[in-house]
């Protein structure tokens, strides 16, 4: 599924960056001038372009996510197996914040999850899958996705236009297999998903909050 499909964006509308597992490195995996390309194309559309919403995008039986939580198991996350498998390493490395943060909360899910926003003061609390429609992977899934906006936030080139509410960071979930896609809303602390009945409530609360 492409972005601009789901978005009916055209050509000029998105700077899309895809990759293994939606997953947006800390800024504190880099030192000096190493870096990769997710926060390049952050700085790219975000401050040379002036792009004022980042929006990542999850789905659901995502093979990233699936590997990622068979990586809770010590052996499958081990130094050999990271030297052999680059989707290993990157995962182990970028994606083991929203696996630890999964395991934490994976017997209580009923629970609300705390996350952290555009700035360490700007919170929001998710209930994970509350009607229990979706897999474990597909759970840690969405934690994932939500768990990076943190990660973007992470960047001290974004920090201004994040405290001055001139960059907006949001989370969609995609259903590959119903063709669902959910949109992130913090006022009902879950994903909702885009519909006849529901896109006036996301798009008042997009309006209100984010322009
Ligand atoms: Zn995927």
């Amino acid at each position: 599924m492409i972005p601009t499909r789901f978005t009916e964006t055209s050509v000029g509308d998105m700077f899309v960056v895809r990759n293994a597992g939606n997953l947006i490195p800390h800024s504190q995996h880099f030192v000096d001038e190493m870096t990769s390309c997710e926060p390049a194309g952050l700085e790219l559309s975000c401050i040379i372009n002036d792009i004022k919403h980042v929006i990542v995008c999850g789905h659901s039986d995502c093979k990233a996510m699936n590997l990622l939580y068979k990586l809770k198991s010590e052996e499958e996350s081990s130094l050999e197996q990271r030297r052999i498998s680059p989707l290993k390493s990157w995962l182990c490395t970028h994606g083991k914040s929203s696996l630890n943060k999964f395991l934490e909360v994976k017997e209580n899910l009923e629970k609300p999850i705390l996350f952290s926003a555009e700035t360490p003061q700007r919170k929001f609390v998710a209930y994970i899958d509350p009607e229990n429609k979706f897999c474990i992977e597909d759970k840690l899934s969405q934690v994932n996705t939500l768990q990076q906006l943190q990660n973007i936030a992470s960047y001290g080139m974004l920090k201004k236009r994040l405290e001055r509410h001139d960059l907006h960071i949001h989370a969609l979930w995609f259903d590959i297999y119903t063709g669902d896609i959910y949109y992130f809303s913090r006022r009902a602390k879950r994903f909702l998903i885009i519909d006849e009945s529901s896109y006036e409530i996301i798009l008042a609360e997009v309006r209100r909050y984010y322009s």
